[in-house]
């Protein structure tokens, strides 16, 4: 339907390369829906050009110069700047009614039944199941909600900081008035609920139809390695939610990197992708090794066989022959 959308924000280009990827697992489940996503201005210009391949509509909203309500607001409280931005998604009146989902979602099927719930829909929040999580939620954009959202959140704060506290304090009567209300959690499966709760998890986490990475860690933390399947890095255990995690990688290395790797052209850009990194580089010193460049000779030199398997173990002769200014010499010789 042309007049129904998911909606989510992107404030800058992590969180971007996150509304990417469900982006992208929204439209691989064939919603019929429009997609919309909100950016901040800080997100770069080729991360725009890439959700601009993705979303149906890509929409700025700048609460700091926009002199609108949300400006006046932020002027009292600085402190809830995403939050504002956020509360934007109700000013999208071509709509008539929108599901916003939070930049760090993943869709595992299509959610499309989600618009035959009424404003506020949302799941229980998995710490404090009185209040819901604010990552995913059915709404009516509304002018009118827009400014008493606003209002509210100038009156009374948020009383965790964030959307969540000033969507439960607004929508306060969520947890009590109307059981429809409550989506099934398995539209907001976050992945702390998976070791809190693990025998439900086990029971019914084959339903998921959204997976959350909520918290301090988010899938983009992480680096990947897409040959051996790997995820690593970040000081959080990553045996936590390995499936969706993958899940998260394997759609973003196979989808999103290439677009990305378009746009950015041979400007530097980190995907977060080992492979790319590896790949790109030992294509370079392959090719660097094969050339007339007048490297060090005093050592012997190992073969481009043994030095792509230093590659892959990690090993680069950063120092030497792998060195960054013969990597650069190389890349030179390319672009002229
Ligand atoms: N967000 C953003 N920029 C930020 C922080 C948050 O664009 O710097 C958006 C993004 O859509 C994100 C949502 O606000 O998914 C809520 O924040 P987050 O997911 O980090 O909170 P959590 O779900 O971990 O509580
Ligand atoms: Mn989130």
């Amino acid at each position: 339907m042309a007049d129904q959308a998911f909606v989510t924000l992107a404030t800058n280009d992590n969180y971007a390369r996150g509304a990417m990827v469900l982006g992208k697992s929204l439209r691989n489940h064939n919603t019929s829906k429009k997609l919309v996503v909100l950016i901040g201005p800080q997100v770069s210009d080729p991360c725009q050009c890439v959700l601009k391949r993705i979303y149906d509509e890509v929409r700025v909203v700048d609460v700091l110069d926009s002199g609108d309500a949300a400006h006046l607001a932020m002027m009292k409280r600085p402190d809830l700047g995403v939050t504002f931005t956020k509360l934007h998604c109700w000013t999208l009146t071509h709509y008539s009614k929108c599901v916003f989902m939070d930049a760090d979602t993943l869709v595992l099927s299509n959610i499309d039944e989600l618009f035959d719930r009424e404003e506020l829909s949302a799941a229980p929040d998995p710490g404090w199941p009185d209040c819901f999580n604010s990552g995913v939620f059915v709404y009516r954009p509304s002018i009118e909600t827009y400014g008493k959202l606003l209002e509210f959140c100038t009156e009374h704060g948020s009383f965790d900081g964030g959307d969540q506290g000033v969507l439960n304090g607004y929508f306060s009567d969520w947890a009590t008035a109307d059981i429809a209300k409550h989506l099934p959690f398995i539209y907001n499966l976050s992945s702390i609920a998976i070791y809190t709760y693990l025998p439900a998890f086990k029971q019914f986490g084959g339903n998921a139809k959204v997976v959350h990475f909520l918290g301090k860690t988010k899938p983009w933390s992480y680096t990947f390695d897409p040959k051996a399947k790997k995820i690593s890095g970040s000081e959080q255990d990553v045996s936590s939610n390995p499936t969706y995690l993958l899940e998260w990688w394997m759609l973003y290395s196979s989808s999103v990197v290439p677009m990305l790797h378009e746009q950015y052209g041979d400007q530097t850009f980190h995907s977060g992708c080992v492979e790319f990194l590896c790949s790109e580089m030992m294509t370079i010193e392959i090719e660097q090794s094969e050339s007339t460049l007048s490297l060090p000779h005093s050592l012997p030199q190992p073969s481009s066989q043994e030095r792509k398997q230093k590659w892959e173990q990690g090993q680069a002769d950063y120092m030497g022959m792998d060195s960054f200014d013969n990597i650069k010499r190389k890349l030179d010789t390319f672009l002229k």
